[in-house]
């Protein structure tokens, strides 16, 4: 039965701690607000290992500009500059592999900070600053730290969070496909390189604002059949982790781009089959696996609902089915918590999907 979810718009604001600027100066003498608010061009983002600070960001709240070009800002664009500007983060509690979207309002300028030691790509987003980022899947269960740097009235604010990081749950399966997709045959190791290098470079898009206008959707409205994070075991052999959400489907129902974006790859691969990836911007990708006919180009700009293609059972499948993948910040994300964040304020996340353990389709 169909239930739709009213928790998009809930928004956990988080205790702010605001640093005087004697406190600001100690920890970054460096630091000017002209010197932290100023662009600095260079170096793509490096990413850190889970719950280690950036090099460079010594203190909680420290600045790990320098790292990252931070896109342009354009300051008409900007709500009112508060005293203290409010952080707030999306889920409100999260588990490992979830998508996480942190908000900064009221600074007078492009923040910068980290999550877990993560550095956060800010930019310019409605009447605020927004990152997304994500939490890797082997992440323990605990609390990760959000430092953030937010350009104020006079000197910077140190803005600090918590977002609580639950035990995931996932569950282990045993699935049973054909023995050419355990144990590759050797003729096909090159198609798999192959297929790796394509995907390589349809997910080096350069870094850019969000392409979509509205929150994300289902790809399609159909049982969930395989949640994300599902451990595996393939024929009793080959460990994986499912990174992605399948979606029952008879072949040839329709496959809808779930938010406005840009094809970046149109490609039959070996397992993922017939494949479509659409770039979002903000770092974000959203992948359509084993379509038995793809009806997009590669470098097409498509909108929330357009066709991408149909369900099929090309690749690594027990059976039809849609495999509806999401990357985030450069890592798999849960798709389901993708459609619970709320990239407009108020506005309900739309679409409607059901669970059903019972199923398994890879
Ligand atoms: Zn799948």
């Amino acid at each position: 039965m169909p239930a739709r979810n009213h928790s998009a718009s809930r928004l956990l604001v988080l205790t702010l701690l605001a640093s005087g600027p004697s406190a600001l100066a100690a920890a970054s003498p460096a630091s000017s607000p002209a010197g932290v608010a100023g662009t600095v061009t260079g170096a793509a983002p490096t990413p850190s290992p889970p719950g280690t600070r950036a090099p460079g960001a010594p203190t909680p709240g420290a600045v790990v500009q320098g790292e990252m070009a931070p896109l342009r800002v354009k300051p008409d664009s900007l709500g009112p500059v508060l005293d203290r500007p409010l952080l707030s983060l999306q889920p409100s509690s999260a588990k490992p592999g979830d998508p996480v979207v942190v908000t900064v309002r009221g600074a007078a300028g492009l923040p910068t900070g980290t999550l877990g030691g993560r550095p956060l790509r800010f930019f310019a987003w409605r009447e605020g600053h927004l990152a997304l980022t994500s939490l890797p899947v082997e992440l323990p269960p605990g609390t990760q730290v959000v430092d953030v740097m937010a350009p104020g009235k006079g000197l910077p604010v140190a803005l600090s969070g918590a977002l609580e990081v639950l035990a995931p749950g996932y569950r282990e399966r045993e699935l049973r496909v054909a023995s050419k997709y355990v144990s590759p045959p050797k003729a096909v190791k090159a198609r798999m390189e192959a297929d790796r290098k394509a995907f390589a470079a349809a997910f080096a898009q350069p870094f850019r604002e969000p392409l979509f206008g509205q929150n994300f959707a289902w790809p399609r409205q159909d049982v969930v059949t395989a949640p994300f994070g599902d451990r595996r075991s393939f024929n009793g052999k080959l460990q994986s982790q499912h990174f992605g959400v399948d979606l029952d489907g008879d072949p040839g129902a329709p496959v809808v781009a779930a938010n406005d974006g840009t094809v970046v790859m149109a490609r039959d691969n070996y397992a993922s089959g017939n494949t479509v990836l659409v770039h979002h911007g903000a770092g974000l990708f959203t992948a359509y696996f084993h379509l038995s006919r793809i009806d997009v180009k590669d470098g097409a700009q498509v909108k929330q609902g357009d066709g991408l293609g149909l369900v099929g059972s090309t690749g690594r499948v027990t059976g039809p089915h849609l495999h509806w993948g999401v990357k985030a910040d450069d890592r798999w994300v849960d798709g389901q918590t993708l459609l619970k964040l709320d990239f407009f304020g108020a506005q309900e996340t739309p679409g409607v999907a059901v669970s059903s353990p019972e199923l398994a389709n890879p």
